[in-house]
């Protein structure tokens, strides 16, 4: 397989500089990788055709056994799971709103968000002309008070005019997942919940759907390494539905309409759609195969053992980085909050001679592009995720970083047996 730095990756041929991913799944650098199975089933896949509804209703039966959902449904990414999604919340069963949005005049249009959750991905919501209502303050983040977002004030939030309710699940938000639809079942409201990077553990699967989630939606393109294109989404089968409504190109003569039962109950619809605002968001046959089979790779996957490696490749990693002077390190557990272990590398920059906005910033301008974590560049830290690292590539970050942070008559790191540990 192609790997970045060797002369022969296809980035190479290209001429555009591959990457060295160390900072985990981030879609701008292209996610994962994708397994090497799915490559080989979306490579089947294109050789013969398919009716897409069919194949979203078996990829539905098998999201919602793995979820315990009532149905499921691959999207092209999380972000668009949360597009439809808020659209099957603004349209319902109607095909008339479903052909109107995103003009919502007469139409319960509001999502009501804790203000703690708002992230940019929210955008994908108010794609769909929905508003965004904010709940609550932000005292606990800003050290003003010990308040969090109370479930009362979401309460008070929803009216007549409330669609949803939008919901990011961390270990650390709240209020409760169950608390809130708890609350949102009381008015009838569903609750859309983005966990789309909190896989692995597995078990996270049903859990969300477990705490009343009515949809959640997780990204196909990062620990699950199915394509980048895809997402998953679990839940409610009349929201399913709706989306499969608004995302399919449905538009065909209707006395030969015929969708596929397990997705689509024809009773509750009052003709044939046309394209809806979710069809610039297809998902073809290839990736919805992929999708298929490298969930399935994913659910075997002996997760304990992948924990281990890459808890392993981190400690080892922060061990080396530790001996630069001016660098310190730890390395976090990987848990529920951290999908994997991380090295955290302070950088202290009289002493290393760089600071960390520095050190990124020369690691990325090289070829190949060396990118590490570069979210707490305020605190001058770098950090170093080891899930995109494969053999030989933890010990070229090493180098690399040793190249500009280091002592400049020190060995490579590699020369001293990093380069092929840790798998
Ligand atoms: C990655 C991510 C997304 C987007 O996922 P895609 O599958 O790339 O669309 C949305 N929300 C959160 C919280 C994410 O981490």
């Amino acid at each position: 397989m192609d790997r970045a730095g060797e002369a022969n990756s296809i980035y190479d041929e290209l001429g555009v500089p591959p990457v060295i991913n160390a900072t985990g799944t981030k879609t701008r650098i292209g996610g994962s990788r994708i397994r090497t199975g799915a490559i080989d089933a979306m490579n089947r896949a294109s050789e013969s055709f398919v009716r897409l509804s069919d194949l979203q209703a078996e990829a539905s039966a098998r999201i919602a056994e793995i979820t315990g959902a009532q149905a499921g449904y691959v999207t092209s990414g999380a972000a668009a799971g949360l597009l439809l999604g808020a659209a099957a919340a603004l349209a319902g069963h109607d095909i008339q709103r479903m052909d109107r949005l995103p003009e919502t005049a007469g139409i319960p249009d509001e999502i009501v968000m804790p203000r703690t959750h708002r992230t940019g991905y929210d955008h994908a919501f108010r794609a769909t002309g929905a508003t965004i209502v904010d709940v609550g303050t932000n005292d606990r983040h800003l050290g003003t008070g010990s308040t969090n977002v109370e479930p009362w004030e979401i309460e008070a939030a929803i009216t007549a005019e409330t669609a949803a309710i939008g919901y990011i699940e961390k270990p650390y938000t709240g209020p409760p997942l169950g608390v809130v639809t708890e609350i949102a079942h009381e008015h009838d409201i569903p609750v859309i919940v983005d966990a789309a990077a909190e896989l692995p553990p597995t078990t996270n699967f049903s859990r969300f759907i477990d705490d009343g989630a009515d949809l959640v939606v997780f990204s196909g393109g990062k620990a699950i390494r199915g394509p980048q294109t895809t997402g998953i989404v679990a839940g409610r089968k009349d929201l399913i539905q709706s989306m499969a409504l608004q995302h399919l190109d449905m538009h065909a003569a209707s006395e030969v309409w015929e969708p596929p039962e397990r997705l689509i109950d024809l009773e509750e619809i009052d003709g044939v759609p046309r394209q809806g605002i979710g069809r610039p968001m297809k998902v073809g046959k290839e990736e919805l195969v992929g999708l298929i089979v490298a969930l399935e790779s994913f659910l075997e996957e002996d997760q304990a053992e992948t924990n281990r490696g890459w808890h392993e490749r981190a400690v080892r990693i922060s061990e080396e980085l530790s001996k630069i002077e001016g660098i310190k390190t730890t390395v976090t557990v990987g848990n529920d909050v951290s999908v994997a272990p991380e090295t955290i590398v302070r950088i202290d920059p009289d002493e290393a001679g760089i600071s960390a906005s520095e050190l990124v910033r020369a690691l990325r301008s090289e070829n190949p592009r060396v990118f590490v974590g570069a979210d707490r560049l305020d605190e001058n830290v770098v950090t170093i995720n080891p899930m995109c690292l494969e053999d030989g590539e933890p010990g070229y970050v090493l180098d690399r970083i040793w190249a500009h942070a280091g002592p400049e008559s020190d060995e490579p790191v590699s020369e001293r047996d990093v380069a092929n540990t840790t798998g």
